[in-house]
């Protein structure tokens, strides 16, 4: 339903589907991102049409998520998975088909909002051909990505220009936490503008309930120590930091330790490596009888597992903000998280959680073990760690932010253009 009275943007999210169920390949904080922000931008007054690549013959084209929110699936390759670092070629025919669905439906955004650095290439060619504002989020950084990797895939060169050319050119760059705004001056270009708007929660769903009942429905005992991870399989989230932790602490005789691991797909997806590979470390550690891999939950369900939990950990390498981390902390649960990235602006330490260092088993073993036996700390950081996430991370906050931003790029780019058409009788009469 298109509506005369409302802005219609778009925002583009190549491979993450806003509509996609979460927690699988390669779905995850991207499209929780998307989606959010574009239900409650509609809830806000604007027409928003998400874009994103068609990845399964059978999904329907247009999701529609409410009266004025809707996601948009574009033809760009085969109709079937492909990791996102072979994605680029592909991308040409994104913008094709954008431009052809523009066409067909009579539509013209005067502002995108691109995610991650393919939507980028994308935002930056139809730049070139129509008179669009450009916001973007990285979601995810070449720059730090490529630090750590030991094989550097060949589109490496390609996603770095991108990455600088989108905080140039565009409008306006969306970095989610001071850190990761530090990070683009320091590692990507000193230009360009920049707004801190972090991720939000859903706090209606992600909130404070009771322990008892949580842990009854999900048929774990009240002597159990809860310790839960969740989020996708990738080697640089740090699972196996965790895992081995998690031996430490019953090296330490700890008791009743229960691990769980939530997230993850079916075998043959990319994933099912490092989930094997995690697996198969549980196994050679001996830790099967105390580890449960719940496989992916939605959000429907997770608010129980985080409610049921002692303690979440975030064993990641680098996270440019961790959704996970304010989940958690919105049920009440204390984090021990790695001090990296967007984890030192969520996380409070010793009030909502703790920050430790990436990879240090030792660290890891230590902060979960402090959390594990003190309870009264513990009771205390609950009511802190849910309200720290009320006051700072709710998304109705966060894409308040985003849609006055939208509104002073739009507002910035009639100005111009007034500025423009003012000048033009001058220049006339000079010539
Ligand atoms: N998630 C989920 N079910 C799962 C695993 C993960 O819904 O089984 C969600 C999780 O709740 C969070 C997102 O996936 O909203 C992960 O976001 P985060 O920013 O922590 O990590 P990313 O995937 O962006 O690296």
């Amino acid at each position: 339903m298109l509506s005369l009275n409302r802005q219609a943007i778009a925002l583009i999210s190549d491979h993450a589907d806003p509509a996609a169920e979460i927690g699988r390949e390669e779905a995850g904080g991207q499209n929780v991102y998307v989606r959010h922000v574009g239900e409650t931008l509609a809830a806000l007054g604007w027409h928003v049409d998400m874009f994103t690549r068609k990845v399964h013959a059978d999904d329907p084209v247009i999701v529609q998520h409410s009266p004025y929110c809707r996601t948009i699936r574009l033809k760009a390759g085969a109709e079937t998975y492909i990791p996102r670092d072979r994605l680029f070629g592909h991308m040409p025919e994104f913008v094709r088909s954008f431009q052809a669905f523009q066409r067909t439906h009579g539509l013209n955004y005067p502002l995108i909002h691109t995610n991650y650095w393919l939507s980028a290439w994308a935002g930056l060619e139809l730049q070139k051909t129509s008179a669009i504002q450009l916001v973007h989020t990285y979601h995810s950084l070449g720059a730090v990505k490529y630090q750590s990797l030991v094989e550097i895939p060949q589109v490496a060169n390609t996603r770095l220009r991108i990455e600088r050319e989108i905080l140039e050119r565009a409008n306006c760059v969306v970095a989610t936490s001071p850190q990761e705004q530090e990070t683009l001056r320091s590692l990507v270009s000193t230009r360009g503008q920049i707004e801190v708007i972090p991720c939000g929660t859903d706090t209606n769903n992600f909130r404070l309930t009771s322990k008892t009942h949580a842990r009854t429905k999900l048929k774990l005992g009240s002597h159990e120590r809860v310790i839960l991870y969740v989020g996708r399989f990738d080697e640089r989230k740090g699972i196996e930091t965790l895992v081995k932790a998690c031996l430490l602490l019953k090296e330490k005789d700890v008791q009743n330790l229960k691990l769980i691991i939530v997230g993850g797909s079916s075998d043959d997806m990319p994933d099912g490596d490092e989930r094997k590979r995690i697996e198969n470390l549980v196994d050679q550690l001996g830790l099967q009888e105390s580890t449960i891999f719940a496989g992916r939950i939605g959000h429907d369900v997770l608010p129980l597992y985080y409610t049921a939990a002692d303690v979440c950990v975030i064993p990641s390498h680098y996270e440019p903000f961790g959704l996970v981390a304010i989940e958690a902390m919105a049920c009440g649960v204390p984090v021990v998280a790695s001090n990296v990235g967007g984890l030192k602006f969520t996380i409070i330490p010793e009030e909502t959680g703790l920050l430790v260092e990436p990879k240090n088993i030792e660290a890891f073993a230590n902060g979960i073990h402090r959390i594990l036996c003190d309870e009264l700390w513990v009771r205390k950081m609950r009511r802190q760690a849910s309200a720290n996430v009320n006051q700072r991370f709710s998304w109705a906050g966060v894409t308040i932010q985003l849609s006055e931003l939208y509104r002073h790029v739009l507002a910035q780019s009639i100005m111009r253009e007034q500025a423009w058409s003012y000048k033009m009788p001058s220049i006339n009469r000079s010539a």
